[in-house]
């Protein structure tokens, strides 16, 4: 008899545990996969910047897995609401949660509640046509932009709003957000690192990009690299972050390109201005100066956070599920960044999914879960159209999937996306064309 295991989310993590778990060759193990969406690949789809095409193509992995004859996908049902966490452990051997940290954290200053400050989460959710952010429409009629924080999604924001909208027109980027950008007045885009550049989480790959930007001019300050090259202790990573800032920083006529990304670093963001909309940011120096800098658009890129599931433990501080090597308890178990927080780049889930796969065949092996059994995978679909009768399997996906490529193949892009799940459900269940 084969294993029956539940996978909640299908975005990287839930679909390398998916393919690790279908793979296996001593045990025969069936995956049903959740999402709460129509449409599956969580962050590649709705996370991933439109102009990375390279790192989407992943998807053809996932689709490979998805084809395996033991593997089922239900979307548009919302585990929590649809059917419970305690259902779930009744309908099957195991379940894996696997539903990331899609949740912006705020940054906890005064002003964050102002209209023109923008969560991260909630742009680029906008900008790849997430349908919880189809309507967070960035005011773009502004001169400056600032964004708060130092990671890679600053850095794709900040890529994101320089961009020349002539290189997104070949691009998935949501239709709405293509045409916002394209009448965007925004010139300078100012980068604010709370601390020096040796402290900076983005990667070196994503810094260079920066600095190739066609149009675009890149302003760092020689002196801010001095300050950190004190120190001869830094990894290479570090070491080769600080030389490329240096040959920024040495580029001439930069800060009167027509469009620019400053980076600016230890400069604290300590407030946000305005009245009815955003005004500015002001920042505080480690020796108490402060200066505010105008701009009519902040995103605040300051990492992100799971929330809580129904039915399951949850770290408030961290914002993830406790667990133990995956396991949050025997049969029930935990992957990606609900498991170990907003780390990491796309192949950083494979290595974190088959730690849980592990954990949990292995647990099985040893006893330490006992399978009560499973209800029958036809049960099982019985009765999540009854819970859930607008659900979207991988064949109506696969509808979705080329409805949108069909729409992008018109205008030269790869695809158009269906931003509302209504349209999603009609074109994957063929009830009309979108
Ligand atoms: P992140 O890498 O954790 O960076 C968060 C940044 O926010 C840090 O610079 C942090 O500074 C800063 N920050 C936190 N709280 C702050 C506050 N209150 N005020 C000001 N700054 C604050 O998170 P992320 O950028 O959201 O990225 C999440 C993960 O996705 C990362 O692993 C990232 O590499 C990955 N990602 C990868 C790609 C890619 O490969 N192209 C693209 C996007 C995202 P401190 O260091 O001072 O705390």
């Amino acid at each position: 008899m084969s294993i029956r295991i539940a996978v909640v989310g299908s975005g990287p993590s839930g679909f390398y545990a998916a393919g690790s778990l279908l793979g296996q060759t001593d045990v025969d193990v069936e995956v049903d996969m959740f999402d709460r969406l129509p449409t599956p690949f969580g962050l590649v789809r709705a996370g991933v910047a439109p102009d990375h095409p390279k790192i989407k193509s992943v998807t053809r992995v996932f689709d490979k897995t998805a084809r395996h004859p033991g593997f089922r996908y239900y979307g548009n049902v919302d585990i929590g609401r649809d059917v419970s966490t305690a259902e779930l452990d009744d309908w099957y051997d195991a379940v894996i949660y696997a539903h990331g940290a899609g949740q912006g954290k705020r940054g906890g200053i005064p002003g964050e509640e102002l209209p023109g400050n923008h969560p991260a989460a909630e742009l680029v959710g906008w900008y790849n046509g997430h349908p919880d952010h189809r309507t967070a429409e960035p005011d773009l009629s502004c001169r400056r932009a600032v964004v708060i924080g130092n990671g890679n999604v600053a850095i794709d924001v900040a890529r994101m709003l320089a961009l020349p909208v002539g290189e997104l027109a070949t691009t998935d980027i949501a239709d709405h957000a293509f045409k916002v950008l394209g009448d965007s007045r925004i010139e300078e885009i100012v980068v604010l690192g709370r601390r020096g550049p040796e402290h900076a989480a983005f990667t070196l790959p994503e810094l260079l990009e920066l600095g190739k930007l066609d149009g675009v001019g890149i302003v760092v300050d020689q002196a801010d690299i001095d300050a950190a090259a004190a120190d001869a202790d830094f990894s290479t990573a570090v070491r080769d972050k600080l030389a490329t800032l240096a040959d920024y920083a040495a580029r001439e006529g930069q800060s009167t390109m027509p469009r620019r990304i400053v980076l600016r670093f230890s400069a604290p963001p300590t407030e946000i201005r305005g009245d009815d909309t955003v005004t500015g940011v002001v920042v505080t120096s480690p020796n108490g100066d402060t200066e505010t800098i105008p701009a009519g658009l902040v995103v605040h890129a300051v990492g992100y956070a799971g929330t809580p599931m129904p039915g399951l433990p949850f770290d408030e501080q961290r914002g993830v599920i406790p667990n133990d090597a995956g396991r949050i308890s025997p049969g029930r178990y935990v992957a990606g960044w609900i498991k170990r927080g907003p780390s990491g780049v796309i192949g950083t889930n494979r290595a974190c999914a088959l730690e849980t796969v592990n954990t949990l065949l292995q647990d099985l092996r040893d006893g330490r879960h006992v399978r009560s059994g499973h209800l029958p995978a036809e049960l099982v679909h019985r009765l999540l159209t009854q819970r859930a009768p607008e659900l979207v399997d991988y064949e109506a996906w696969t509808a979705i999937d080329a409805h949108e490529c069909d729409r992008g193949a018109q205008h030269g892009r790869p695809r158009i996306k269906l931003t509302q799940v209504p349209e999603m459900v009609a074109v994957g269940l063929n009830r009309r064309s979108a």
